[in-house]
């Protein structure tokens, strides 16, 4: 289900908001298997990757994911001919911020294969300095056009974060930083109307957004 279109990158920046399994809806070194005579792979110039539009890449992502919805995935470009072709350079279409769920991984919820998405997972798909300069890499040096961020129902990082709010539960260790992130999420979502996890699990994805647009290299 499409929640939120937003323009970034000069192009579409994109909520997906993918329901768990069911309902669901690379750099210097060549992908694993490739063979070891293959040409290193290279930084793509962004001006040589295939001008896949915002709106084409995002299409491509919503045919896929309601191919895996309704088992019929074809799981593209996954054979020994795209290991070789993606060794020589990448030009992945879209950028998805996942969370790290491992029952959402993209290229398989979204049907793709090697070389068409760059990925960056973290629980809860939160925002950090890191994967921001993840996002920035992709859309700079390998032409990506399109950032995704993919939310999913039943998020254990946005439920452990209802649990701290709404509970006064404490978190553990370092999990205390993915609560931090995610609460404004949570405290949004409990004046909406519905089932409060589903909310917050929309709104985070939401916030994400905006937090990438506030990135100064990002945004336009
Ligand atoms: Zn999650």
């Amino acid at each position: 289900m499409k929640t939120l279109s937003k323009r970034i990158l000069g192009s579409v920046a994109i909520v997906l908001f993918a329901g768990l399994i069911v309902t669901l809806r690379a750099k210097d070194v060549p992908p694993a298997g490739a063979p070891a005579n293959a040409p290193a792979a290279r930084h793509a110039d962004p001006h040589d990757a295939p001008k896949v539009s915002a709106e084409s890449a995002l299409k491509r992502l919503v045919d896929g994911n309601e191919r895996y919805i309704s088992a019929k995935a074809e799981r593209p470009n996954q054979n020994s001919d795209r290991r070789v072709e993606v060794a020589k350079g990448q030009h992945p279409f879209a950028i998805v911020l996942a969370c790290a769920d491992s029952r959402v991984s993209p290229e398989v919820v979204l049907d793709q294969g090697l070389g068409d998405l760059f990925v960056v997972r973290l629980a809860g798909n939160v925002v950090s300095d890191e994967a921001i300069a993840s996002i920035e890499y992709a859309a700079a040096h390998l032409g990506s056009s399109l950032v995704v961020v993919l939310g999913h129902q039943k998020c254990g990082a946005v439920k452990a974060t209802m649990d701290v709010v709404l509970k006064g539960e404490h978190p553990h260790g370092n999990i205390a930083f993915l609560v931090d992130a995610i609460r404004p999420a949570v405290v949004r979502a409990k004046g909406l109307p519905g089932d409060l996890l589903d909310n917050a699990i929309k709104v985070n994805a939401l916030l994400m957004v905006d937090e990438i647009k506030r990135t100064p290299r990002c945004a336009r």
